[in-house]
């Protein structure tokens, strides 16, 4: 038989195919990458499902590339050597809800959307970190690549908040990790040795993950969104330590935009919760005088009416990034993910303003102030799809982009091959032999989304 076929008898006709016009989506992503192409698509229903693909794919050295909702617009979903793309999305059980020790146990395909429905109709007191990502994006493929949410700044970013999984290994076996390896209560991830660490920031090359424990938060009442702004980039560093200095925040943004005009300044969007008016107020006048009096005041201006579509746009759970992205409206997005020392901010936004301009661009910026140790500071370029010479400007600037973030001793997030290799080219050489020899421990064919992580 051949692997068309051998695969029609581990899942049946509905659930793998190889017709033009379906690889031709799992072929490209919404960023600007150029496609690639892959072999077959398949779409399993169960662990069994995964593990029996994964045999055939081992033995017959064929590559498999995971899928959750193939959001990263870093073409991470989009196979490198062909090959099996394995969509996830019908493994979309949430299996497991516990209240009390406040996490959700849930399979690779559940959406964003579909764990915040089921919590706010099942468990109305309780929330997940939700990435201002489109609804569609997975739970695990966001835990996956280290992503964060709109609780991150308070609690961490989201792959710290992954108590166990299951995984089917490259070699076929299936392997429970956290409490989950000792019995049925998901409920934490320790004291073990951490081994959630082989398959978190390895883009899919390690293993499959068929179930996920995800840590759950108390949620709060109230929500309130604060903006206040400067249009003094230096004073941005500091700004950012005294306001996370205050430790009573939910979410945390550093957002402008060349235009319109009145976005044309350095935002600080702080969101406070509380659980009563007095918690509150208490919140909200704390961030108002910390600005009033900052640097002996009249440094930073309180928006008294913020822009109602501004206002829900970070109100909302998850909130609509995606339109915001879209600004220019050709379709297209992408951005240099890149993970700064706070220090490194205002250098950054500078630079930012430079790479965007050079190519054509009108500067847009979105960070997250991640728990006040780090910052993801996205350069961020909207594109025309239609227009070949844009995209590879975006291309290009990305590339900029992703230079620059290393050279002041940053990191790329989620970064695309391109951004993968020059961060191996710059880090310590025996750091890049450990990681080759995890990998070839686990996946000794090679088979897990090759090209990724590779010299
Ligand atoms: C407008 C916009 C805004 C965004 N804002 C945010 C944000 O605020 N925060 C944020 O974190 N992200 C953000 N993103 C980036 C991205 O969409 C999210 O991180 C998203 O959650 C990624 O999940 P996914 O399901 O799309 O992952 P995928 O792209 O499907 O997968 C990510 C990686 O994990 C691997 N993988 C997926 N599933 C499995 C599995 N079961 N087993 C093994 N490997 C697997 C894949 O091979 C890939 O390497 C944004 C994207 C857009 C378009």
């Amino acid at each position: 038989m051949d692997v068309f076929d051998q695969l029609i008898d581990i899942l049946g006709k509905d659930k793998v195919s190889k017709s033009p016009e379906e690889l031709f989506i799992y072929s490209r992503d919404s960023g600007a990458q150029l496609p690639r192409h892959a072999d077959y698509v398949v779409m399993p229903e169960t662990t069994e499902e995964v593990q029996r693909v994964v045999l055939l794919a081992n033995r017959e050295k064929i590559p498999i590339t995971p899928l959750g909702g193939g959001f990263t617009l870093s073409a991470l979903v989009v196979p490198n050597r062909g090959g099996i793309v394995m969509d996830m999305k019908r493994m979309d059980k949430i299996i497991q809800v516990s209240e009390i020790n406040r996490y959700a146990l849930i399979e690779p395909g559940v959406t964003q959307a579909a764990l915040l429905s089921y919590l706010k109709k099942h468990h109305p007191r309780l929330q997940h970190s939700t990435p201002e990502a489109p609804p569609t994006v997975t739970v695990v493929g966001n835990c996956l690549i280290q992503g964060h949410g709109h609780i991150s700044p308070r609690y961490g970013v989201n792959s710290d908040l992954v108590n166990g999984m299951e995984v089917v290994l490259p070699t076929g076996e299936v392997c429970r990790i956290g409490s989950g390896s000792l019995g049925s209560n998901w409920f934490t991830r320790g004291p073990l040795p951490d081994l959630p660490g082989l398959f978190v920031g390895w883009f899919g090359t390690t293993g499959i993950i068929t179930k996920m424990s995800v840590k759950l938060f108390p949620k709060p009442k109230y929500r309130e969104v604060l903006a206040f702004y400067t249009d003094e980039v230096d004073l941005i560093g500091e700004g950012i330590f005294e306001t996370t200095q205050l430790d009573m925040l939910e979410d945390f943004f550093l957002i402008s935009q060349e235009k319109p005009d009145w976005m044309n300044h350095v935002y600080f969007i702080v969101i406070v919760s509380g659980h009563s008016e007095e918690e509150m107020t208490l919140k909200k006048n704390s961030f108002k005088r910390l600005f009033r009096e900052f640097k002996g005041g009249g440094k930073f201006t309180f928006v008294e009416n913020l822009h109602p579509s501004l206002e829900k746009r970070f109100l909302d759970v998850p909130p609509l990034a995606s339109l915001a992205a879209d600004f220019r409206k050709g379709g297209g997005f992408e951005y240099t993910g890149a993970i700064l020392p706070i220090e490194k901010t205002a250098e950054a936004w500078k630079k930012g303003y430079e790479i965007a301009h050079r190519y054509g661009m009108v500067c847009s910026y979105v960070h997250q102030v991640l728990v006040g140790h780090s910052i993801m500071f996205g350069f961020n370029y909207s594109f025309n799809r239609a227009d070949e010479v844009d995209v590879e400007n975006t291309r290009k600037a990305i590339e900029e982009s992703n230079q620059f973030a290393l050279g002041i001793g940053g990191m790329i997030w989620k970064g695309e091959v391109g951004a993968q290799k020059i961060m191996l080219e710059k880090m310590d050489p025996n750091t890049v032999a450990l990681i080759k020899r995890v990998k070839q421990a686990l996946d000794p064919n090679g088979i897990m989304n090759p090209g990724n992580w590779e010299l």
